[in-house]
C-alpha cells in the first residue's frame, strides 16, 4: 500500500512548530506495511487543503492527516474531507453522547463548538480520542483509506497505536521490525568496510544511520509475521556484533551512558568526573540513567585554571594553556583519589567558536580500569563539540570496562 502523510497546520509553515506527527507517522507507518510515497504540509486553508486531499486521493492508497480536527474554527481537516469526498457531515449519536457524558463528568459546558466534534462525513467512522476530546475519523472504500488524527502528539500516538495501525497492518499483510544496533569508536569507512556484504542484502537490510559521535545501524526485515521478521533479523544482527564486538553498545532505545552505567554497576566499579570544557555534560549523562546512584560518585566542574589547582591539586607547570593529555590525566586521577572513586574520568579542550585550535580536546581515564588519555579534534559549533567531547569520554570508559572482561 502507498501511502501519504499530510501534515495540516499554518503553525507548521511559519516553523513555529517541528513537525514531530509526520516523522511518527512516517516510522510507523512503514512498520505497518505502508510505502509513504509523500509529505504534505499544508496551511489551515480550505482550498488548499482540498487540494491537498485531491492530489494525496490520486497517488495514496492511504491517507494519513494530523491536525485541525478541533472544534475551533480553523479546524477545517473533517469539514474539507467530507466535501472532497462529497458526503455530508452527519452527526454520531454515539459519539455525542460519549462527549456529552465526559463533559458532563469534568462539569464543563457543552454547546455547538463542542457538538461540532461529534460530526463525521457520511459513510466515515469516528476513532475514539484516549488522551482528549476530538475523536479521529477513518474512511475506507475499496483501496484508499483516509485517517484524521489530531495535532497534538500524544493524542495522536494514542489513537493511532489503538485505532488505526492494527488495522492498516492487518490490510498491508505486512510486518516490518528494525532492530536498531548502536556502534561506538568505529568510523564509518571501517564499518563499511567490516559490513560491506551484510550491507548489501535485500531482506533484512542493514542500513548505518551517522548520529553524534556514533553509528546507528538498523537491522531491518519484512515478513508475514513479527515472528517470521524477527527470525530474519537474529542471525544477521549476530554476526554484526560477532564481527564489530564491543563497539556494539547497546540497542534499541541504549544510549552510551546507559550502557557505561549497566557495566560498572555489574562490576562494581564507581565513578567521578573532573570536567573542564564539558562543563558536567559527562556527568548529566551519566545520572540520567535510573539507578545511577549506585556508580556515580560526583562531579567536580572545573572551569578556571585556578579551580583545577584549587580543587584538584593539579601541577600547575602541567595545566599551561589548561588543555593537554597530561592534564587530564592528572584531572582523572585526582578527582578518583577526592572523590573515593574506582574511576576518575576527565575533559580539558577548547570549545570555540573564538580562539586557536577549537576542537582540540583531551579526555582521560584513571584507576581500576588503568590509565589512558586521548586526543580528540571535535568539529562542530561550541555546544556540538562539547557533546562530542563528552561522547568521547564515554567512549573511552566503555572501551576500558569491555576491554578488561
Ligand atoms: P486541538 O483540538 O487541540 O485544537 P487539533 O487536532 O485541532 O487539536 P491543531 O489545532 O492543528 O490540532 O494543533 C494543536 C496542537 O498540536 C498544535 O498547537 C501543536 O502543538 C500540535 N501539533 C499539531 N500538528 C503537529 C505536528 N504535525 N507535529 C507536532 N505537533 C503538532
Ligand atoms: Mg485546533
Amino acid at each position: 500500500m502507498r501511502g501519504e502523510i499530510l501534515s495540516v497546520g499554518t503553525e507548521l509553515l511559519l516553523g513555529q512548530i517541528t513537525n514531530t506527527n509526520a516523522r511518527y507517522l512516517a516510522e510507523r507507518l512503514a512498520a505497518a506495511g505502508v510505502f509513504v510515497y509523500h509529505q504534505v504540509t499544508v496551511g489551515d486553508n480550505r482550498e488548499r487543503l482540498r487540494a491537498a486531499y485531491q492530489l494525496a486521493l490520486s497517488r495514496a492508497d492511504v491517507i494519513v492527516a494530523t491536525g485541525g480536527l478541533g472544534p475551533t474554527y480553523d479546524d477545517l481537516t473533517k469539514e474539507v474531507l467530507a466535501e472532497v469526498l462529497g458526503q455530508p457531515l452527519v452527526q454520531d449519536d454515539l459519539a455525542l453522547k460519549t462527549l456529552e457524558d465526559l463533559f458532563g463528568a469534568k462539569g464543563l459546558a457543552f454547546g455547538d463548538v463542542q457538538r461540532k466534534q461529534a460530526m463525521r462525513p457520511a459513510g466515515a467512522e469516528l476513532l475514539p480520542n484516549p488522551r482528549g476530546t476530538a475523536p479521529g475519523v477513518l474512511w475506507q472504500a475499496g483501496e484508499h483509506w483516509v485517517v484524521l488524527l489530531p495535532g497534538p502528539p500524544h493524542e495522536m500516538r494514542a489513537m493511532f497505536e489503538a485505532s488505526v495501525f492494527p488495522r492498516l497492518r492487518a490490510a498491508s499483510g505486512e510486518h516490518l521490525v528494525s532492530t536498531s544496533l548502536r556502534v561506538v569508536g568505529i568510523g564509518e569507512g571501517a564499518l563499511q568496510e567490516r559490513l560491506e556484504d551484510l550491507m548489501a542484502l535485500e531482506n533484512p537490510t542493514v542500513a548505518p544511520y551517522a548520529k553524534l559521535a556514533e553509528v546507528e545501524l538498523r537491522v531491518s526485515a519484512r515478513a508475514e509475521s513479527d515472528a517470521a521478521a524477527e527470525a530474519l533479523i537474529g542471525p544477521v544482527a549476530l554476526e554484526v556484533r560477532r564481527r564489530l564486538g564491543y563497539h556494539v553498545y547497546g540497542e534499541g532505545a541504549t544510549q552510551l551512558h546507559d550502557a557505561c552505567g549497566e557495566a560498572l554497576h555489574a562490576r562494581g566499579l564507581t565513578v567521578a568526573t573532573a570536567e573542564s570544557v564539558t562543563g558536567g555534560l559527562v556527568a548529566e549523562r551519566l545520572t540520567r540513567t535510573p539507578g545511577a546512584s549506585a556508580y556515580v560518585r560526583g562531579a567536580c566542574v572545573v572551569y578556571a585554571l585556578q579551580e583545577k589547582e584549587r580543587q584538584l591539586d593539579v601541577d600547575p607547570r602541567k595545566v599551561g594553556d589548561g588543555v593537554s593529555g597530561e592534564l587530564a590525566l592528572d584531572m582523572a586521577r585526582s578527582v578518583r583519589a577526592r572523590l573515593a572513586a574506582d574511576v576518575g574520568i576527565a575533559t580539558c579542550g577548547f570549545a570555540g567558536p573564538e580562539g586557536r585550535e577549537v576542537g582540540l580536546a583531551y579526555v582521560a581515564i584513571a584507576g581500576a580500569l588503568g590509565e589512558k588519555s586521548r586526543e580528540l579534534h571535535a568539529h562542530g559549533d561550541r555546544q556540538e563539540i562539547r557533546e562530542r567531547i563528552a561522547q568521547a569520554a564515554l567512549t573511552l570508559l566503555w572501551e576500558r570496562l569491555r576491554r578488561k572482561e
